[in-house]
């Protein structure tokens, strides 16, 4: 039995109640919110205590290959997967084939003290194929061999081609993925509507993106079809892509510092808070991180929250267009979970502040012990504009020649103005430039390299299905193409 299993936080660690009070009499295993992420009242679900490292903990972490540390990160927030299982998993999904590197987040340095953690080497060159590329593999290993799931998603560009290759041929698994047609780059279609599998359903929905998520929200709320359907989620509230993000965070810790006693900052470009949520998760089990700056772009809620401690989301009207579409988001959803460890783990007093916001359309912390906890819990923020990000780019390149994509520079942007020389700054890069090939040609006049498997992608053949935004249309669709139907 590993040394740990003794400590009283343990068996805590493993077990998921909700953020707004459901739960926490009868706490969930984890498999048992796997396919969901949304508690039955409306909240989100947390464990009901991070898990603690020990004090010699790190320097048995620091040597592990990526795979041995994910399972050893990961099996600290599972207690019903057996661990050989779990170990199998995190091998089949962080292998050099899918992440083009055993390093699977290897760390550059842009100068001393200055950091880049690639995360964008998976199949589909952004961030989030780490997480849904091991949901890929959990979903298939819980649903066993007679299970089945139809997983329901809307996407405007990242999350539904990394949920698509994630889940590509998995057993029991079919996507079903809205997309608004005609409104998302030429090469995040071709991403997508390129893939040629029969458990991957694209559908472009003649709307804006707005319209794929009131469709899935409608699909996904009746509870009838629900069932009927097995339909599932793979969004970015999903505690399973929280903890397998976690993972990241040790690693480039390791790779930026010679020793356990030193600190490291993190930069973060942010948009569902789904990223840095898991640093601050890293951070409360005890990896030494002075500072999680979190860099948003013209959508800065976030950042006015962190700097005056006051909290208005936009409306969908006033969310801003901008260069790293993927941040363009005004009320992100892993917020809640940060807001409550912020009351202490309180949910009434989350539930106050949710009340609030509902009446007021927004709530200030500032002189509240709340905002102490902010403070004391490493978050800073710093935004940046079109300009700063096409600045930033220019300027990467040219003194470190390295093409770094908007959402990085946003990162990279916000770093810059945060350094603090005695602490190495680690920024994640979220992308590569490839994905965004017009900002590159604005910033560098040239166009971004691509990693050979997509060479000729817009040229392919396309599999989509164009659909009017009629969720009585998605539902016979779906109901036509469910394998149990
Ligand atoms: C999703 C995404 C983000 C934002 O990450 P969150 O976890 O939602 O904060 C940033 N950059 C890129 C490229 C993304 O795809």
């Amino acid at each position: 039995m590993p040394a740990h299993a003794s400590r009283p936080d343990e068996g805590r660690a493993t077990l998921y109640a909700s953020t707004r009070g459901a739960w926490w009499d009868a706490p969930q295993p984890f498999s048992a919110i796997l396919l969901e992420g949304l508690a039955p009242d409306g909240g989100l679900t947390v464990p009901l205590a991070y898990p603690e490292l020990a004090r010699d903990e790190l320097a048995k972490l620091r040597p592990l290959a990526y795979p041995d540390l994910a399972a050893a990160i990961l099996a600290r927030f599972i207690g019903d997967i057996p661990r050989a299982d779990l170990d199998a998993l995190v091998r089949r999904t962080y292998t050099r084939e899918r992440f083009a590197s055993d390093e699977i987040t290897p760390l550059s340095t842009l100068e001393p003290g200055l950091h880049l953690l690639h995360l964008s080497n998976g199949p589909t060159l952004a961030f989030k194929d780490v997480a849904l590329s091991l949901l890929g593999h959990l979903f298939e290993y819980a649903l066993g061999d007679a299970g089945r799931l139809n997983i329901l998603g809307a996407t405007s560009g990242d999350t539904g081609s990394s949920a698509e290759y994630a889940m590509l041929g998995r057993r029991g698994i079919i996507v079903f993925m809205l997309s608004p047609h005609g409104r998302m780059s030429a090469f995040q279609q071709a991403q997508m509507y390129s893939l040629d599998a029969p458990n991957i359903h694209n559908l472009a929905i003649d709307g804006p993106f707005d319209a794929c998520q009131d469709i899935v929200k409608a699909l996904a709320g009746d509870a009838a079809f629900k069932r009927r359907h097995a339909l599932g989620a793979v969004n970015s509230i999903n505690w399973a892509r929280i903890a397998a993000q976690v993972v990241y965070y040790f690693k480039g810790y390791f790779a930026a510092t010679a020793g356990d006693d030193e600190t490291a900052d993190f930069a973060v470009p942010s948009g569902n808070f789904g990223n840095v949520l898991a640093g601050h998760v890293a951070r409360s089990m005890g990896l030494p991180i002075a500072r999680l700056v979190v860099a948003t772009n013209e959508n800065d809620v976030l950042h006015e929250f962190f700097s005056t401690g006051r909290y208005r989301p936009r409306g969908a009207d006033e969310t801003h267009a901008t260069s790293s579409p993927s941040m363009d988001i005004s009320k992100a959803s892993n917020f809640e979970r940060y807001l409550f460890d912020m009351t202490g783990r309180d949910p009434q007093k989350l539930a106050a502040l949710w009340a609030t916001l509902a009446r007021d359309g927004s709530f200030d912390v500032a002189g509240s012990p709340i905002l102490s906890r902010v403070r004391d819990s490493g978050f800073v923020s710093g935004r940046s504009t079109h300009a700063d990000r096409v600045e930033t780019i220019r300027d990467v390149h040219r003194r470190h020649a390295v093409m770094i994509d908007p959402h990085t520079a946003d990162g990279v942007h916000v770093a810059q103005a945060m350094r603090d020389p005695r602490t190495p700054m680690i920024c994640l890069e979220t992308a590569l430039p490839a994905k965004f090939a017009a900002t590159i040609r604005e910033a560098l006049g040239v166009e971004p390299p691509r990693p050979s498997r997509y060479a000729g992608l817009e040229g392919r053949p396309q599999h989509v299905t164009v659909l009017p935004a009629d969720a009585a249309r998605v539902a016979a669709y779906i109901a036509g193409h469910d394998r149990a139907a």
